[in-house]
């Protein structure tokens, strides 16, 4: 992309309705738009991140054995009188009426009608365990809409809802999703704990929140400092066979939520120098609540012996929305947003030094199709501005390198590559610049 074609609205000042760090780098950087109380466009750079975050999750959940499909934003009120949740959800949900006076409204979370697309097609144990998740928009009329889309009343989850013959499975299902999570948080660069929670308005009696530590974040958290460095499951990891040991070492050191925290047993359990009292962003919950659903929705499939029973259900949500000011909470400076490679918008922005001059523009010119042909996506940065606004322009929208090109560094066939995040520079030959950089 080249920049003075593209649309990168960043800006000099730092918006005074920002109170985090995040929300001021969001707005700075020309990643979203507000439209209202908690509704935000999202503008070209911020939607290439949140479409990187998207992949990465799908990936994550496809190769957990999930099943994507897209359920609608609107639904209808009857659905939800059959849980029994239309009346309790609150002024959180937004209603409102068709023209032949329907009751609608915008979907907070998707259990009941998950659970009626289940119940219209799915007839016997044979056909689980079966977990089948969107990504798609929610709306919930927040009493506080702040910081950006941390808290924002419009916002992009992805909803997973598993469906199993009894308990035992049901908890295999979970344990899925769990390291799934795991693996998915840590792609993005982020440390997220899974911490015991509270089951809320969703229900049930085992959940995990997955917790991001930051000053910023709005949940009092406590756990074991070991959670910070355990490693990840690998790739390879067996997702259709026993996952029980790996969940069982992750949730054997204490992590609770402030809803769930004991402080005696905190005490207890965890040596004084290794206790971590701290605040931190829930960026996903997991949820098994049995037949919470399933039971007042008619939800039965026929097990092996010919009666039916009604399934047990977990959901698990993701908020990817709110997980990107959660990467940048955890990874700034005083310049600007330092992506993980993994979500940046771009790879690399080509720096060209001295636009206007013939031979510096014909030697970005071949470059830019260089890592083009390399498969490398680079923002050109082909204004004709000065030098020390395209480093800042750069260092503040987060791309992780930056290869400058410039008149002298040309005359003796060298050019530089800045890295982002350690600050280095590096003098290499023109013609290993962009092997260097697959
Ligand atoms: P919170 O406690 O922050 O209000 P929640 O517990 O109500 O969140 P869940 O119902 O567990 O949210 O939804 C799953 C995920 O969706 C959350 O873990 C969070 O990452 C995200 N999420 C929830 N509410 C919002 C919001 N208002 N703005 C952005 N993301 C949100
Ligand atoms: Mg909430
Ligand atoms: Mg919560
Ligand atoms: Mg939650």
């Amino acid at each position: 992309m080249r920049l003075s074609r593209y649309f990168l609205p960043v800006l000099k000042e730092t918006p005074k309705e920002a109170e985090i760090i995040s929300h001021r780098l969001m707005l700075r950087a020309g990643m979203i738009s507000q439209q209202g109380a908690g509704m935000y466009a999202w503008l070209p750079l911020g939607y290439k991140v949140l479409r990187k975050i998207q992949q990465i999750i799908e990936e994550e959940q496809n190769r957990a054995g999930a099943v994507e499909l897209l359920m609608p934003t609107l639904q209808s009120a009857d659905l939800w009188r059959e849980s029994g949740r239309y009346e309790d959800y609150g002024k959180e949900m937004l209603r409102m009426q068709d023209r032949h006076e329907r009751d609608m409204l915008y979907g907070p979370t998707n259990e009941e009608m998950i659970t009626d697309i289940f119940r219209s097609y799915v007839r016997s144990y044979k056909d689980l365990p079966l977990n089948l998740y969107h990504i798609q928009w929610k709306f919930r009329d927040e009493i506080r809409p702040r910081f950006g889309t941390m808290r924002s009343r419009e916002f992009l989850m992805k909803d997973a809802y598993s469906f199993d013959l009894d308990k035992d499975e049901a908890v295999k299902a979970y344990n899925r999703m769990f390291v799934a999570y795991l693996r998915t948080y840590w792609r993005m660069g982020l440390t997220a704990i899974p911490m015991r929670a509270e089951t809320g308005p969703i229900g049930g009696d085992l959940s995990h929140e997955f917790i991001v530590l930051a000053d910023t974040g709005e949940s009092g958290v406590f756990c074991h400092a070991d959670m910070l460095e355990k490693p990840i499951p690998s790739a390879d990891t067996d997702f259709m066979g026993d996952l029980s040991g790996i969940v069982a070492d992750w949730t054997s050191l204490y992590a609770a939520t402030e809803d769930m925290h004991d402080e005696a047993d905190f005490a207890a359990k965890v040596p004084e120098d290794r206790r971590i009292a701290a605040r931190g962003i829930e960026v996903g919950q997991v949820f098994y609540f049995g037949t919470k659903y399933s039971e007042p929705m008619g939800a039965t499939v026929t097990g092996s012996d010919g009666k039916d029973v009604a399934v047990h259900m977990g959901s698990y949500g993701i908020g990817l929305t709110r997980i990107i000011p959660a990467i940048i909470e955890a990874s700034h400076d005083e310049n600007g947003i330092i992506w993980p490679v993994s979500v940046a918008p771009f790879e690399v922005t080509l720096i060209n030094l001295k636009s206007g001059d013939a031979e510096c523009d014909a030697a970005n010119e071949k470059l830019y199709s260089q890592l083009h042909a390399a498969g490398i996506d680079a923002l050109y940065d082909d204004r004709s501005t000065g030098a020390g606004q395209k480093f800042a322009t750069s260092d503040l929208i987060g791309i992780p390198f930056q290869l400058i090109v410039g008149p002298r560094g040309l005359a003796s066939g060298e050019v530089e590559i800045k890295h982002r995040k350690s600050g280095e520079r590096e003098t290499i030959g023109i013609e290993d610049a962009v092997s260097r950089l697959k």
